[in-house]
């Protein structure tokens, strides 16, 4: 059976249609750049007077995007994705933790969401950031090598004692968990912290996944060392393979401080390391009598390369349900490349962000904004949307 994106009746099936309307006054409102701005400025002057817009905020971009304040409140969407056999990732997405008391806090989140993968069939996998956990400061430092004053070591050590802490109790509930890759001057000691997870406790199964940007031009050879790493030292090597999501600031960075980018010159440079990244590790995943070594998570909303992992995994005999690779997406986004793959077998999870609805903003502002620039995206999302809500028409008439 071939995969068609445009079957709005699988890619829909878990909306009803007035969580289908909603969504379609919200991307329209997306696609006006004007709108959101003016929406963002809106938002930022009703918290600073105190306004209660939290029921608004809750009924419209925090439902489309999100599950919930708590873990608890997730377990809606989580029973809705899972009926269709998509999985769903709990992400807590309070950004911008800086002290202790946050740390602790983003650490007890993320306790809760393993405790749940291991319960939860409609969970699968466990995901985290660094920058919830130690303080960016520090990995700055430590990603470029810098020396550490006393205090500054103590708090590093602190950093990594919560991570093992995540990372150590995963593997005791033998739960998989991704660690997700963040700017560039940090992402040395994010890479180190996560190759060390994967040594100590990918021994048996991949427990600890780290992750591989594609929109940086090194990637290829640094997942072909990664991997070869891996294989010296008999582990299981586990994998997110994403384009990644801070090019602007990047891109501004660089030029400030008048170093090189470490961008890809161009989309086409990204989108094709991206297929080499999947090839190349398609090529290494060994075969459905014989494998266990390499486990992927493909997370993309672009279809063309959703189409090349698929077409590989065909060519290499690999029953849709059997490889050890994920394709995920993010909540709210793309339900037509998610729900359709899950449809003929394929393992589909898509990021479920929850946490209190303050600290979670900044997180809607980067969709709203990533909905905004990816102009194409949101066309396509509001095209289904419209030809899902037309074929209902039809058939109440
Ligand atoms: C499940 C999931 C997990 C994710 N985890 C992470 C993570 O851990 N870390 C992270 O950084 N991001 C992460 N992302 C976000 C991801 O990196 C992308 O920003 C987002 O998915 C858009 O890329 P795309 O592959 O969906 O598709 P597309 O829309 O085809 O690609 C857009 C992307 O292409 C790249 N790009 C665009 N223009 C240019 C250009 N001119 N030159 C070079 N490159 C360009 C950028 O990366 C841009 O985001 C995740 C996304 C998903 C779905």
């Amino acid at each position: 059976m071939s995969l068609n994106f445009r079957d709005t009746a699988i890619a829909f099936k878990s909306h009803s249609t007035r969580s289908l309307r909603r969504s379609k006054w919200l991307f329209f409102i997306l696609s006006k750049s004007f709108l959101v701005n003016f929406g963002k400025s809106l938002t930022l002057i009703a918290f600073s007077l105190r306004l209660p817009i939290n029921v608004i905020i809750l009924k419209t971009v925090f439902k489309q995007f999100c599950g919930g304040q708590t873990v608890g409140d997730s377990n809606e969407v989580i029973a809705h994705n899972w009926q269709h056999k998509v999985g769903s990732i709990l992400d807590y997405s309070v950004e911008g933790q800086f002290n202790e008391l946050g740390f602790e806090q983003t650490k007890k989140a993320i306790f809760e969401t393993l405790t749940l993968v291991n319960s939860n069939p409609g969970v699968p996998l466990g995901v985290f950031k660094v920058t919830g956990l130690v303080e960016t400061s520090l990995l700055k430092k430590v990603s470029s090598n810098s020396v550490l004053s006393i205090p500054e070591s103590k708090a590093w050590e602190k950093g990594k004692t919560r991570i093992d802490d995540i990372l150590n109790y995963a593997h005791s509930l033998n739960v998989p968990i991704m660690i997700d890759a963040e700017e560039s001057w940090i992402q040395n000691a994010i890479d180190e912290i996560a190759e060390r997870g994967m040594e100590f406790y990918n021994k048996k199964n991949a427990i600890v996944f780290n992750t591989i940007q594609c929109y940086k031009t090194d990637q290829l050879a640094h997942l072909k060392k990664s991997m070869a790493r891996a294989k010296h030292n008999g582990y299981k090597y586990g994998v997110k393979l994403v384009r990644g999501a801070y090019m602007e600031k990047e891109n501004t960075r660089a030029k400030e401080l008048n170093y090189k980018t470490p961008i890809q010159p161009s989309k086409d440079h990204t989108d094709s390391q991206f297929n080499e990244c999947i090839e190349f590790i398609l090529e290494n995943l060994g075969s459905p009598q014989n494998n266990g070594d390499i486990n992927l998570i493909i997370g993309t909303h672009n279809e063309e390369s959703v189409i090349f992992a698929v077409n590989k995994l065909r060519e290499k005999k690999w029953p849709n349900s059997d490889a050890p690779v994920w394709f995920a997406q993010l909540y709210g986004m793309s339900d037509n490349i998610s729900f359709n793959l899950a449809n003929q077998g394929y393992k589909v999870a898509k990021y479920l962000p929850f946490g209190p609805i303050r600290e979670v903003i900044p997180y809607l502002f980067r969709r709203a904004e990533e909905n905004t620039s990816v102009k194409g995206q949101t066309a396509r999302e509001l095209s289904l949307i419209n030809k899902e809500l037309a074929r209902r028409k039809k058939l109440i008439i």
